[in-house]
């Protein structure tokens, strides 16, 4: 693999492919996490004399335009953050140091499943550029023509971020210190069964809470009300349990959950014991018990890593369990790893500083997936 040191730049055009893709809410942007991410390869690009095409996306238009999807905002905090005028989607003017391309995503070639039309899109851009970097880390698992089929018609590096993020999962799978233990949250079991089989094999400890815990305790036979369910999912969860006990890996589940009769910051909750979860109402949080006990595991690990809340943090009512493990994941005395997009956002939301943790992964898919032992297509293009 070339490094970015190894590359010529100095007057080249290079095309960088950044994970741009922040919240965004009523066009502010919530979390700029992977805007600041992004900006030390930037910065060393630009240092080495070469100017820059950015190509990003943002959310999911499928091939349409849609306003609300624009890059817009993020070229404006991107100039806010760099100091240097950002030239957004308008002609590549060769005086221009930076260029923001508009969301890559508008074109359906960008993630189309046709590799010649995939092809045809990576070839126009990469007339824009002498040179290419990746640096998006969050849309590494996507074979996707800016990220997979682009890199192969230009020169190309990985760039500082994705090399660091790919420097901390090699941590995380070659060699863990142990006590190895991964806390798992987020909506739903099939986004993570995954990862959860592949890592049973290695770690010493999983807990799990968020709404995907409900088809764990549904197939412990428990009562859960209205909670979210993967019924379906039922048969392969009952086999990672006991897989988890010929295996000898402790397996933490909630003993108490936080229930409402909606899935509402209003509705009033009523804490229970998850062996008697009334059959009318959702479990919305892990206890302050289950927290608690999540967190001594936590703490007892030399090596952490989480993904996906442990419940709706985004409600201030239901947000204590995911705080509450959080804070565990700060204090822990070896490497502590925060995976993901949206966890990373919950994290600061909560009011934790990035500096709290080991390492905020900027990649909750791709993190998942380099953990699952797949090939990610973005950084087989890099050959990394
Ligand atoms: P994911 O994208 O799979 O990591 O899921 C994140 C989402 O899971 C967040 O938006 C949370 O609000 C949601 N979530 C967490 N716990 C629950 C729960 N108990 N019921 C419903 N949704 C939940």
């Amino acid at each position: 693999m070339s490094s970015l040191e190894s590359l010529e730049l100095s007057g080249k055009r290079v095309f960088l492919r950044c994970d741009l893709n922040v919240p965004i809410k009523d066009g502010t942007i919530t979390d700029d996490g992977r805007i600041r991410a992004s900006l030390p390869t930037i910065e060393y690009l630009l240092k080495s004399g070469a100017s820059i095409v950015i190509g990003a996306h943002l959310g999911r238009p499928k091939g349409e335009i849609k306003p609300e999807l624009s890059l817009a905002p993020v070229a404006h905090r991107l100039h806010e953050l760099l100091g240097e005028h950002v030239n957004f989607k308008e002609n590549i003017s060769p005086r221009a140091r930076v260029t923001l391309l508009e969301n890559l995503r508008f074109s359906a070639a960008e993630t189309s499943k046709d590799e010649t039309e995939r092809q045809k899109f990576a070839d126009e851009l990469s007339t824009l550029a002498d040179v290419y970097v990746g640096d998006g880390f969050g849309a590494v698992h996507r074979k996707h023509a800016s990220v997979f089929d682009l890199p192969a018609l230009l020169p190309h590096a990985a760039g500082f971020l994705i090399s660091a993020e790919v420097e901390v999962l090699k941590q995380l799978t070659q060699n863990p210190e142990r006590p190895y233990g991964v806390v798992l949250g987020g909506a739903k079991v099939s986004d993570k069964i995954g990862v959860i089989t592949h890592l049973l094999e290695k770690v010493n400890l999983l807990a799990i809470g968020g709404g995907m815990v409900f088809t764990f305790l549904a197939a412990q036979g428990k009562e859960i009300g209205t909670s979210l369910v993967e019924k379906d999912l039922i048969p392969t969860v009952k086999q990672i349990l006991l897989r988890a006990k010929e295996l000898g890996v402790q397996i933490h589940l909630p003993t108490d959950i936080l229930v409402a009769p909606t899935f509402s910051n209003h509705a009033t909750p009523t804490l229970v014991s998850s062996d008697a979860m009334p059959p009318d109402q959702m479990g919305l949080d892990i206890g302050p018990e289950s927290a608690k006990n999540f967190a001594l595991a936590i703490k007892s690990c030399k090596t952490v890593f989480w993904n996906g809340p442990m419940g709706v943090f985004e409600f201030s009512s239901f947000a204590q369990g995911t705080a509450v493990v959080a804070r565990a994941l700060s204090e822990v005395s070896g490497i502590s790893v925060v995976g993901g997009g949206d966890s990373a956002s919950a994290v600061r939301s909560l009011g934790f500083a990035d500096t709290d943790f080991g390492y905020i992964s900027t990649g909750g898919g791709a993190s998942l997936e380099y953990l699952e032992g797949k090939v990610l297509p973005g950084l087989l293009a890099l050959d990394l």
